[in-house]
């Protein structure tokens, strides 16, 4: 048995794009994920299928596993040969106890290694506008803990005494115990004008900035409901907010918006609206995996240039068609003289990843319109053509192609099925918070929301969301099962979405 790997990953302070490449990379390649509650969702759509999850997900309330407990899972799982990534909220390093983590995977003989991550303060540092030094005014920068250990009984933080002249003070798990902090503080000779900031979901698309004052910030957050996680930074340059808080401009910043996609696929819908300032949670509803039958693929690979059309009618087709292809083939060649179409451009843009060129594409992405195009070239009587479909692909396309006298072979390349949704962190996100949109792109998508109903049911406190549509073929299949829809987009189009949902939404 090989000996397995732990890898203490940071994962930055939650936004995922502030991932490390080095982060990014071993996750991807993960083969056990240990990770607790401040690991935004979003990261599992790079885990591979095959990829053991184990929330140890500590949480103030209710530690859903004991350090010890933790730690003996990552040997365990070590011990078993297995490539074992913990991913912790910022950097391991700080206030994250990974330092005990280490020590214990030393102790036990197990190789590791650490990977840094963006820490919280600063993360809110940049996603608020505060420098946390400044030439002038602030020399000294210090990270402390506002929540000693519980199980400790002696308070180790000396607040009085920290330094207070020309100093930035970094605040972590401060929020319970803010007032007393705060009049520790000012007990310690801090000024009571000195400007206060606490960010609460620090690079979030859900951020919140509350401003004050040391005198004051105890009501001044109680009348905001500052609640954790939240970095409380305290000293001269935290004014600076008011003038560099960049990302509170963003027009969707502070609005929460889930989007469906399958498991394993980023969504580019999801990205466009990340870049507006949105908190996106990803709903995967749906698996796709590869699902090529042995005898079939030599069949079809055996005869593959004597194929007159080769039809692609999703971009998961696409690739899974070509994975098995250069499983046989080691050249682009062996396809031979055919020609390829595509059912719409996102599954002629996959083709041309291959460096492979689609010949045709309908002027609507349906199967139908792929059908009369393909029968309008006046090419198919007696040609071969091989249609590359999923599981579920409707058989609207081949009829019509026989009918034009065309001889096909399907070939079923990947199949979907739903996603366990049960102890998915982003449908665990959504039940507890709810949004302020939920956003379908596709029919298919709809009915498998609608499927799934029973793991998304919103908690009393979560916020109810709009539902919103990209177009008319979507809402009518919305309104047919019962969703209501709130708002529809003016074209169907992705970019005319976004734009819907900016004017309904944004700032
Ligand atoms: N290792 C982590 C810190 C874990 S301690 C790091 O380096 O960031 C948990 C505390 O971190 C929270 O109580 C909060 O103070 C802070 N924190 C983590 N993520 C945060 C976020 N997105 N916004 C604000 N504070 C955050």
């Amino acid at each position: 048995m090989p000996k397995g790997m732990v890898y203490l990953v940071g994962a930055g302070p939650g936004n995922p794009e502030l991932l490390t490449v080095r982060a990014k990379e071993l996750i991807e390649t993960a083969e056990v994920l240990v990770y607790d509650y401040l690991v935004h969702p979003a990261f599992t759509h790079l885990l591979s299928t095959s990829c053991e999850q184990i929330c140890v997900g500590k949480r103030k309330g209710f530690h859903s596993k004991k350090q010890e407990e933790i730690q003996a899972i990552l040997i365990a799982k070590a011990n078993e040969g297995k490539r074992v990534v913990r991913l912790k909220g910022g950097d391991p390093f700080l206030f994250g106890r990974g330092g005990e983590e280490a020590m214990a995977l030393a102790s036990a003989g197990i190789e590791f290694e650490v990977i840094p991550g963006i820490t919280a303060a600063m993360g809110a540092s940049a996603f608020s506008g505060i420098p946390l030094t400044n030439r002038n005014t602030n020399a000294t920068l210090v990270f402390v803990t506002g929540h000693e250990d519980p199980e400790k009984l002696d308070t180790t933080v000396d607040w009085e005494s920290l330094p207070k002249k020309n100093s930035t003070i970094c605040i972590y798990m401060g929020v319970a115990n803010l007032d007393r902090i705060a009049e520790r503080l000012r007990s310690g000779g801090f000024l009571e004008e000195t400007p206060v900031v606490c960010v609460e979901w620090a690079t979030m698309g859900h951020q919140r900035i509350c401003r004050g004052k040391l005198g004051t910030i105890s009501e001044t957050a109680k009348a905001f409901d500052l609640k954790a996680p939240a970095i409380i930074i305290v000293g001269e340059t935290a004014a600076m907010s008011e003038d560099l808080s960049w990302f509170e401009k963003k027009p969707l910043q502070g609005r929460k918006l889930v989007v469906t996609r399958s498991q394993g696929q980023a969504s580019e819908l999801s990205s466009m609206l990340e870049k507006l300032g949105a908190e996106v949670i990803g709903l995967p509803l749906i698996t796709i995996s590869g699902n090529v039958d042995k005898q079939t693929a030599a069949d079809v690979f055996g005869e593959i240039a004597s194929y007159d059309w080769l039809v692609f009618s999703s971009p998961n087709g696409v690739r899974y068609f070509f994975e098995a292809f250069f499983e046989k083939f080691e050249d682009i060649r062996s396809l031979g003289f055919l020609r390829i179409a595509a059912v719409g451009k996102s599954t002629a843009k996959e083709i041309k990843k291959f460096y492979v060129t689609t010949d045709l594409v309908p002027p609507e992405a349906n199967a139908e319109s792929l059908a009369e195009a393909l029968v309008a070239t006046d090419s198919l009587d007696s040609a071969k053509v091989l249609v590359v479909a999923g599981n579920l692909g409707r058989d609207v396309l081949i009829d019509k192609l026989e009918e034009a006298r065309a001889i096909v072979d399907r070939f079923e390349v990947y199949k979907t099925e739903q996603t366990d949704l049960s102890e998915n962190p982003a449908a665990k996100m959504f039940r507890e918070q709810g949004a302020d949109g939920i956003l379908f792109t596709s029919s298919s998508g709809v009915r498998s929301f609608v499927d799934q109903a029973k793991h998304l049911q919103l908690s009393a406190s979560a916020l109810r969301p709009k539902t919103i549509s990209i177009g008319p073929i979507t809402s009518a299949t919305m309104k047919q099962i019962g969703l209501p829809v709130d708002l529809e987009a003016k074209e169907a189009s992705l970019d005319s979405l976004v734009d819907s949902v900016v004017r309904r939404f944004g700032k």
